[in-house]
């Protein structure tokens, strides 16, 4: 029997406590989707604030070397680097998670140029797929993107399988994969391996570089922090630098953008995959969430989000036995830092949670998801949750018509 003592005295003995007042959170939410939208971090405003007024406004166009706006993608990528196991030189911030797959499973082709598949998963984010799906018709001759269910990815290595493109925490389930594993699987295969982050960056451990990957990707905006639509981020391998030839050559990604050639020769380095003009304010966002991590020992936060995640499951069925299925991995090491509970009416669930100041968030068909947050998400907040939850489902007020009406963001 777990009680709202217990949730207190958990609070009062976490290490990672004191990092709540660097956000600004209303005071009387329950926000539990920072897997989705990272809450705002309080350096935020005036970070912003200052690069508007006085960079932006008294220093304009000076400021591109002044304050250093010029390289802030590789800083950026460099202060990045050790949350997920690279090296400086290895990580680059810049576009969106969706582009930044379709330039690194460009460059995977082309360094496996006889090999004409990308093999992924039926669990994988729509969006990885679809840029898959994109790239292979633009190239066409052949090439296909091929998908399996996510436990055969490893006996689907096939001879013709350039890259395997694997999301590291199944945004549905929240189930974590075995990236040392399934990465030395592919290159026994003779493959190269592309791991999206988007939900493990920040929350868990990852180690690009123990694992040997050949190339990543992961989003600024969940739990980063950066904001809403913040760039995202690119790893390539020390090894694979300098090789291939962007098809997204703008000239930010040139050797020397500002000689104004006619042709365009790739930078040598990481920069190569830059395109365009690098979006400062937005770089900015991102900088005040990195700071936050940079702080903070990344072993204390998954504690913290496994302890969290087991909280809630034990909570949910002490409060609601029989109520939902439980999606996510039951044993806290196989899964991220989220909890996923099935119920068929999980959409009017949910609005009737945001309606009680509870937000998660909700995944077609059926799925509840519930972000844990280790900087800010509280123990008692957890207790709070699991109260309102039950509440609602002994009452049975979900059902009410208002809660079943669609929004168009789920
Ligand atoms: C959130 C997420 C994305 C988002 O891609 P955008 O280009 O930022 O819209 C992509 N892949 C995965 C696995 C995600 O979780």
């Amino acid at each position: 029997m777990i009680t709202l003592d217990d949730c207190r005295r958990a609070d009062a003995e976490d290490p990672l406590a004191g990092l709540r007042e660097q956000f600004s959170i209303p005071a009387d939410l329950i926000y539990l989707d920072g897997n989705s939208l990272g809450a705002l971090p309080a350096r935020t405003p005036g970070r912003m604030d200052d690069i508007i007024r006085r960079q932006w406004g008294t220093d304009l166009i000076r400021s591109w070397n002044t304050h250093g706006w010029v390289d802030l993608p590789q800083r950026l990528g460099d202060r990045l680097a050790p949350l997920v196991g690279a090296g400086a030189g290895e990580v680059l911030v810049a576009d969106s998670t969706s582009i930044n797959l379709f330039k690194l499973l460009d460059l995977a082709l082309q360094l496996r140029p006889k090999r004409r598949t990308i093999l992924s998963d039926t669990g994988n984010f729509p969006t990885d797929l679809y840029m898959a799906q994109g790239l292979t018709r633009f190239l066409g001759r052949g090439y296909s993107l091929r998908l399996v269910e996510e436990n055969e990815l490893g006996e689907a290595l096939s001879p013709d399988v350039a890259v395997i493109m694997v999301t590291q925490v199944n945004y549905r389930s929240g189930r974590l994969h075995d990236m040392a594993r399934l990465t030395r699987l592919a290159h026994q295969a003779g493959a190269l391996a592309l791991w999206d982050l988007s939900h493990s960056a920040g929350v868990v451990p990852v180690d690009l570089g123990g694992c040997d990957a050949d190339l990543a990707v992961g989003c600024g905006y969940k739990y980063l922090n950066g904001g809403p639509g913040a760039p995202a981020f690119l790893y390539v391998n020390q090894r694979h630098q300098g090789k291939g030839f962007p098809t997204l050559s703008g000239w930010f990604g040139h050797q020397t953008p500002f000689d104004f050639n006619l042709a365009y020769t790739p930078a040598p380095d990481i920069r190569r995959f830059l395109c365009g003009t690098p979006p400062i304010l937005s770089l900015a966002g991102l900088e005040a969430g990195l700071e936050l991590l940079s702080s903070v020992d990344m072993k204390l936060i998954r504690r913290k989000s496994m302890n969290q995640t087991d909280l809630f499951i034990h909570l949910v069925r002490q409060e609601c036995p029989d109520c939902f299925q439980l999606i996510s991995p039951e044993n806290a090491a196989e899964r991220g830092s989220q909890v996923s509970l099935g119920h068929p009416a999980g959409y009017a669930v949910v609005q009737a949670l945001i309606a009680h100041q509870v937000i998660p968030d909700f995944r077609s068909p059926d799925i509840i998801r519930f972000g844990f947050a280790p900087l800010y998400t509280r123990h008692t907040d957890i207790w709070e949750a699991g109260q309102r939850l039950s509440a609602i489902m002994r009452s049975g007020e979900w059902e009410r018509p208002e809660y079943q009406v669609r929004h168009s963001v789920t």
